[in-house]
């Protein structure tokens, strides 16, 4: 890595401390749209709160709208011992939806998709007013959800239906793979998509039969409690959908500890955890986990689009999107072309967080968040990194706002070079040949995206084939892939185990089961036959089989 910083300085940059800080901060985006408290009233939360399991007198726990920092709800939260009750229900009502055929159970998705449309607007002022992400970067989880609801709506009978397999014995045994809903899933989310990761990967589960006991991020729970309302609304049996909030040290384990199977997401230090606690059950468990991507922009990339592609692919969401681009990795020969490109592209976003669209970029979703974003940059800053655009808080638009920041002339010491920002935080690196690039892009234990820019599509699709992340995706930073969702989506290396979407994204809520019927005769000596006479027919059967490219 330190190699392909070698001439790092080659753009003159000041740093953040030089720069005039009035005349080159991001502008504010216009405001506009309701505000949180108008959006998000004492009413709402309370009928939504009435879906969390939560019995007795239970602690309340409050959150914060990000945007302004303003009280936004006093959540109820479960205890390990809701938790169990969560899991009684969910258990009683499954088995009969189970009995359903799929096309009735997959019908309800196709429902969910038609009313998630018609009333996005909801949903999109609760995931604002969670998240603080921008109005455009939340309409991403709707446009992700429906895509899941409308494929597994339609797919779901194709990937679930019984297939036949040639038997032990030709015509004598039929054997047929059939697949079981493994039962109640234990489904743990994060906060940063909270639309799509609570309700995205659970989708599949209820199409493949089975219940689910959802435990969301506390920030994000209404946003959550909502989508259970509308699928609620689209058929879903209630009980089938269980939602328990709560510390996640505490309530997460509670949810291994009872789950037929895990769908984690969320960082990979927390995914180890739930999945030695799984093993420790043997039960199995699909861990979507942190990532440290890159972008290789080639030398015959179309800078202007790449550049483009850059802002989306590392500020989307704030930079708080698992797959978002950290490292951009660019042929030395176009290195500075681009880098002014993306630089003043950056430098235009406007930043804001009313209720509508208009803003490019929203606020960081918490404290936490914000103290990682400006530790990885005033770390890099002290080390020798250059700002390039910018780098710095700004409270003057909400409490954890900071700018879309562009560091150059990052090292292997710096924590931002391998470590996870999770915020709206890219570095430049420059290489000369393909090989170097990619020891570049794998270098790091993660493996979730990747992004690849060239005119040369043959070029790109080679090259993807060197990289070990679970997407990649040529000529676009993430959401090709991620919108292909009848493809897999997961990652490989510390990015984790198991995938949504596509086949797998079904199949892991199921468990196979073959069964085998056998006719007319058994697979043993029979007809008089004495077992050496036996051995000899089968060994002649298969020399037979074999002949006839039969097995
Ligand atoms: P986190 O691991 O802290 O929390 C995720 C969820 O796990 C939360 O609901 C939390 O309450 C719960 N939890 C916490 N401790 C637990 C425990 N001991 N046992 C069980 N559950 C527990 O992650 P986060 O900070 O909320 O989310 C950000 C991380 O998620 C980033 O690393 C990001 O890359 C990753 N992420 C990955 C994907 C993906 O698809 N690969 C998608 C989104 C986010």
């Amino acid at each position: 890595m330190t190699d392909l910083t070698a001439d790092a300085t080659a753009i003159e940059q000041p740093g953040a401390a030089d720069r005039n800080p009035a005349a080159d901060r991001n502008p504010a985006a216009p405001g506009g749209g309701r505000t949180v408290a108008a959006a998000v009233p004492p009413s709402l939360v309370s009928r939504l709160a009435a879906g969390i399991t939560a019995a007795g007198e239970p602690a309340l726990v409050e959150t914060v709208a990000p945007l302004t920092g303003e009280l936004l709800a006093g959540l109820p939260q479960s205890t390990p011992a809701d938790v169990e009750v969560a899991f009684q229900l969910a258990r009683r009502a499954q088995p009969a939806w189970a009995a359903l055929p799929v096309r009735r159970r997959a019908a309800v998705l196709l429902r969910f998709h038609d009313l998630l449309l018609k009333r996005q607007d909801e949903v999109l002022d609760l995931i604002q007013a969670e998240t603080g992400k921008a109005r455009l970067h939340a309409f991403e989880e709707v446009l992700a959800v429906a895509m899941a609801a409308r494929h597994y709506g339609r797919a779901a009978h194709s990937y679930l239906r019984d297939k036949r397999h040639g038997g032990a014995l030709p015509v004598l045994t039929q054997a047929i793979e059939a697949r079981r809903p493994k039962g109640v899933i234990g489904h743990i989310s994060p906060w940063n998509y909270p639309l799509e990761l609570s309700i995205g990967d659970a989708l599949p589960a209820f199409a493949a039969g089975n219940a689910v006991v959802n435990k969301p991020d506390t920030q994000t729970a209404l946003t959550a409690l909502w989508a259970r309302e509308l699928l609620i609304e689209a058929g879903l049996p209630a009980d089938l959908w269980q939602v328990v909030i709560g510390d996640g040290p505490v309530i997460g384990p509670a949810v291994v500890e009872h789950a037929d199977y895990v769908s984690f997401t969320g960082s990979t230090r927390t995914g180890r955890e739930v999945a030695q606690r799984a093993a420790a059950r043997l039960v199995g468990a699909s861990l979507e986990l942190g990532g440290k991507n890159a972008m290789l922009v080639l030398a015959d990339a179309d800078l202007d689009r790449a550049a483009e592609g850059a802002v989306r692919a590392c500020f989307s969401s704030a930079g708080q999107l698992c797959i978002s681009i950290e490292r951009l990795l660019v042929h030395r020969s176009v290195a500075d072309e681009f880098l002014a490109r993306f630089a003043a592209r950056t430098r235009a976003l406007r930043l804001g967080g009313g209720l509508a669209y208009g803003a490019d970029m929203g606020s960081l979703v918490s404290v936490r968040q914000l103290d990682a974003t400006v530790r990885h940059v005033e770390d890099a800053v002290k080390a020798g990194a250059t700002v390039v655009a910018g780098g710095r808080a700004r409270p003057d638009l909400g409490p954890f706002f900071h700018e879309p920041t562009i560091l150059d002339g990052v090292t292997a010491d710096m924590a931002v070079c391998a470590e996870e920002t999770f915020g709206p935080v890219v570095a430049v690196y420059r290489f000369d040949t393909e090989d170097e690039a990619v020891t570049a892009a794998n270098s790091t234990p993660y493996g979730l995206n990747s992004s690849v820019w060239t005119r040369d599509l043959r070029r790109g699709r080679k090259l993807a084939a060197r990289l070990r992340t679970g997407t990649v995706n040529v000529n676009e930073g993430y959401a090709a892939a991620y919108g292909s969702v009848s493809s897999p989506m997961g990652g490989m290396g510390e990015s984790g185990l198991g995938r949504r979407h596509g086949a797998e994204g079904i199949l892991r809520y199921t468990e196979a089961q073959t069964v085998a019927s056998q006719r007319l005769m058994p697979i043993a000596p029979a007809f008089g036959l004495d077992d050496r006479q036996f051995a000899a027919v089968l060994t002649g059967g298969l020399r037979v089989l074999k002949a006839l490219r039969f097995k």
